[in-house]
């Protein structure tokens, strides 16, 4: 099985600095299955060109233990895992050429985020759909499509054509970017996914498909296949992927995403976090502290800014936090990188020393999914013993909801959401915390303005 990648970037042989495989060596690597084998058959200034090979190894398959094949029959020897790329090809893509999958390249960075011409050509992809299904997946990524189809046995015309086809990819675009498309797609077009697929191939499929799937025409398709046609993970993932953006739930996992699948049209998410980040720079801040951190959205919009020297991410559940822990690579960051973020588990209604000494703090979307019976303790928690300096607080703002068109009347952005209000409710609770703690507060719409309605997101900033 054979993959190549090409591309006519000058210098051409930046490819090897971008793949961290040196184009004068021929590389192997010891994988489960077999051996994976590294080398570049072109090398110039104007083309570079390098192949990985898979030599699978049929017989450890059948040795590997509970995840081998297990037809009991020859066809445990005899079959098409040593030719055709499959979900064999991804692990050997995320084990030989890690770095670039996840968009890193240590002598030269300045690379990863450049688009550049690439060309991948896959030797046999196997395709039930035929033609027409490799088309489906890959065009609308962007990609020039070359498909060759293959007969079952030349010698035979009459036979008719295989399920085989080799593939030639063409895009303009970042390593990791199709690296990633072939990553995901790949395994799709298999039927014979080799390893077992749990849970945390859907937090796999997530991550790899940030940016892309949610917006694919195929993505229930290729959703479904990449889990291996399991239903209950191919909805968690379906419902997470219309989010948009993940949003969790404490104690309800079935119905996350319902309220950023109602908000996506305007992708109020993105501008909710822009719009705080915005709040917490104008200020003179260094420590930040956001409560209610969910998954890490706006932790990694913090961490891209050297500004902040310490910043900590709270959250009641323990689920979440090890999603933002994986989502922020926390595990793979440079030790100055590492020191400025923590995450803490802990509840927003108990008085928590931990939360105590920070210049700003976010609670973004978070108050709502609160009993509004436990909002003066939290305000206590919030305003008398951690008492920033200043407090960004957003919370929907229940007028709009009329503008959603998915949202029956009278109901909530999201099940899990225990109140929505109004302006005048939002800025009565605000103008009360300030009483009761010594705060001002000023207040900020957050997305479209409607004349009567008012923005979908409202946003307070209390400063001491
Ligand atoms: N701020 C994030 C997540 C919003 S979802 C974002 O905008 O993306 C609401 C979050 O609040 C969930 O992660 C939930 O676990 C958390 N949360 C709800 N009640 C909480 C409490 N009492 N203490 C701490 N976190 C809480």
């Amino acid at each position: 099985m054979l993959l190549t990648i090409s591309t006519t970037h000058q210098p051409a042989t930046d490819l090897g600095f971008l793949l961290a495989k040196n184009p004068s060596k021929v590389q192997t690597f010891e994988l489960p299955f077999g051996e994976a084998h590294v080398f570049y058959p072109e090398v110039s200034k104007e083309r570079c060109t390098a192949a990985l090979m898979l030599a699978i190894d049929p017989i450890s398959l059948v040795r590997g233990g509970k995840d081998s094949r297990s037809e009991g029959t020859s066809a445990q020897y005899v079959n098409d895992r040593p030719y055709v790329a499959s979900s064999f090809m991804s692990v050997a893509i995320n084990k030989v050429f890690g770095s670039a999958l996840a968009g890193r390249c240590r002598d030269k960075p300045e690379l990863t985020d450049l688009p550049i011409a690439l060309e991948v050509t896959i030797s046999a992809v196997e395709s039930h759909g035929g033609e027409v299904l490799l088309q489906k997946l890959f065009e609308p990524l962007g990609y020039d499509v070359e498909i060759q189809g293959h007969p079952l046995d030349e010698k035979f015309p009459e036979w008719g054509a295989s399920k085989y086809f080799s593939i030639k990819l063409s895009k303009i675009c970042t390593l990791k970017e199709i690296l990633t498309h072939i990553y995901v797609l790949v395994p799709c077009l298999d039927n014979d996914k080799h390893y077992y697929v749990g849970e945390d191939e859907v937090l796999k499929l997530l991550r790899h498909g940030e940016g892309w799937l949610a917006s694919h025409p195929e993505s229930k398709y290729i959703t479904h296949r990449y889990l291996k046609n399991r239903q209950s993970l191919t909805k968690i993932a379906m419902d997470r992927l219309s989010e948009g953006v993940s949003e969790p739930d404490v104690n309800e996992e079935s119905n996350v995403g319902e309220e950023v699948a109602i908000e996506k049209t305007i992708s109020l998410n993105e501008m909710r976090m822009t719009a705080v980040l915005a709040a917490v720079l104008k200020e003179n801040t260094r420590r930040v502290l956001d409560v209610g951190c969910g998954e890490g959205n706006l932790l990694k919009l913090l961490l891209q800014e050297n500004r902040f020297t310490e910043i900590t991410g709270m959250d009641v559940s323990h689920r979440v936090l090890e999603s933002a822990s994986e989502r922020l690579h926390l595990e793979k960051l440079p030790e100055r990188q590492r020191q400025r973020i923590n995450l803490i588990q802990g509840s927003l209604t108990y008085r928590d020393k931990r939360l105590e000494g920070y210049d700003a703090a976010t609670c973004i979307e978070v108050i709502e999914h609160m009993d509004a019976d436990r909002l003066p303790a939290f305000e206590r928690v919030l305003f008398e013993c951690a008492k920033p300096n200043i407090v960004v607080l957003t919370t929907p703002n229940s007028e709009y909801n009329s503008k959603f068109p998915t949202l029956a009347a009278g109901k909530f952005r999201h099940r899990d959401h225990r109140f929505e209000w109004t302006r005048k409710e939002f800025q009565s609770w605000a103008n009360g915390v300030c009483e009761r703690f010594s705060y001002k507060v000023e207040f900020d719409n957050i997305g479209d303005v409607d004349e009567n309605l008012g923005a979908p997101t409202q946003m307070a900033i209390f400063k001491k």
